[in-house]
C-alpha cells in the first residue's frame, strides 16, 4: 500500500494490521509442517434435492492446529494461496476425497452421492491439474462423474481460451464441474454459454437476503432461470431457514445446502447419519 502512495505519502504504522501480518506469517511456516503431520482434516457437508434427499457433499477443510484449535479455512486459505502451500494442500483435499468416493462405492446408500472438491485458481492453471485429477481417479477406481469441481468465476477475468480448453479436458475425463459464488464475479452471458458447465452455485451472500432484500431475491431467481436455460444444475448455498429454501424451490432451484440441512461434518459423524438416516439430520419439507 505504502509503496503504490508513493513517495510523499505520509503511512501510518498500524498495529493491528502488522500483528495480522504476523499471525499469517506464522500460520504460513507452520502449513509445511501441519500438512506432514495430517493436522488438516476434510468435513464433508450435505447436498439435499428438492425432497430432501442427501445427493452428496462438498468437501470443506479444515485445520486441527494444536495450539489454536480447529481453524476454518478463510483464516488459512488465502495465505497458502499466497505461500504456494494451495497446491499440495489442494493436491491432498482432491485424493482424501477420491478415496472417501472408493470407499462409498461399495456401500448401497453412499454408492452414488458425489464429492464437491474446491479448486483454487492456482491449481487449477498448474500445467499438472489435469493429469493429477486423472491420476487421482485412476489410483482410487471411482466414477468420475461422481467427483465434482468447484471453481470460481475468478478463473474467467484472463486467459478465458486456455480456462476453456482445460474445462474441457476436466469434461473429458468424466468428471462434473461445478461454478461456486455465482454471481459475485463478473461473467458475461456470452461467456458462461461457452464453459462446458454442470452447475451454478448461487453464492450464499445473496441466499442470506433473498426474503428481505428485493435486489437479492431478483439476481437469485435470474441465476436460476439463467441456469435453466443453459441446462445446468442449480445449487443454493448458505440455506438456512424453510423460508429460504421454499422461495429458492418455488423459483425452481434444485438443490440446497446449508446449516438448515446440516453443518460441515466430520467424517465419522456423516457416516454415522448416512447408515442411519432416521436419526433425522436433514429437513424434508416438500
Ligand atoms: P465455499 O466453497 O463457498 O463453501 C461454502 C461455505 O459456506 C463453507 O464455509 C460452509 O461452511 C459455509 N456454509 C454452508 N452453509 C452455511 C449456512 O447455512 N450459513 C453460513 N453462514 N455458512 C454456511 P467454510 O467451510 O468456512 O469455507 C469457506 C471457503 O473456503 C469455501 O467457500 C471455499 O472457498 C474455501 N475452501 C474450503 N475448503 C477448501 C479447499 O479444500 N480448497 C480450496 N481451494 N478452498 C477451500
Ligand atoms: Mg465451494
Ligand atoms: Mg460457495
Ligand atoms: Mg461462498
Amino acid at each position: 500500500q505504502a509503496k503504490t502512495l508513493g513517495r510523499n505519502t505520509l503511512c501510518f504504522f498500524d498495529p493491528a494490521m502488522q500483528a495480522t501480518v504476523n499471525a499469517n506469517a506464522a500460520l504460513g511456516a507452520d502449513m509445511r509442517i501441519a500438512l506432514k503431520e495430517k493436522q488438516f482434516v476434510v468435513y464433508y457437508q450435505p447436498q439435499v434435492d428438492r425432497q430432501g434427499v442427501i445427493t452428496g457433499v462438498e468437501a470443506l477443510v479444515r485445520w486441527q492446529h494444536p495450539q489454536r484449535g480447529l481453524i476454518t479455512p478463510i483464516h488459512f486459505i488465502p495465505v497458502a494461496e499466497d505461500n504456494g502451500m494451495i497446491l499440495p494442500l489442494g493436491q491432498w483435499v482432491l485424493e482424501t476425497a477420491c478415496e472417501q468416493l472408493a470407499a462409498w462405492a461399495d456401500w448401497p446408500q453412499t454408492t452414488n452421492l458425489s464429492i464437491a472438491v474446491n479448486v483454487s485458481v492456482h491449481q487449477f492453471r498448474h500445467p499438472d491439474f489435469v493429469d493429477m485429477v486423472m491420476a487421482a481417479i485412476g489410483r482410487t477406481g471411482i466414477k468420475p462423474q461422481r467427483l465434482k469441481l468447484e471453481l470460481t468465476e475468478s478463473l474467467l477475468a484472463d486467459r478465458m481460451e486456455i480456462t476453456i480448453e482445460k474445462m474441457g479436458m476436466l469434461k473429458d475425463l468424466g468428471v462434473t464441474l461445478s461454478l461456486d459464488d455465482f454471481g459475485v464475479g463478473y461473467s458475461s452471458l456470452s461467456v458462461l454459454k461457452r464453459l462446458p458447465l454442470d452447475q451454478l452455485k448461487i453464492d450464499k451472500g445473496f441466499v442470506a437476503d433473498v426474503l428481505t432484500d428485493p435486489n437479492d431475491a431478483a439476481i437469485s431467481r435470474a441465476i436460476i432461470t439463467l441456469a435453466q436455460s443453459l441446462s445446468l444444475q442449480v445449487v443454493a448455498e448458505g440455506v438456512e431457514t424453510h423460508e429460504q429454501r421454499e422461495f429458492l424451490a418455488y423459483q425452481g432451484c434444485d438443490q440446497f445446502q446449508g446449516h438448515l440441512f446440516s453443518p460441515p461434518l466430520p467424517i465419522a459423524t456423516l457416516d454415522a447419519f448416512l447408515r442411519n438416516p432416521s436419526s433425522g439430520m436433514m429437513v424434508v419439507t416438500e
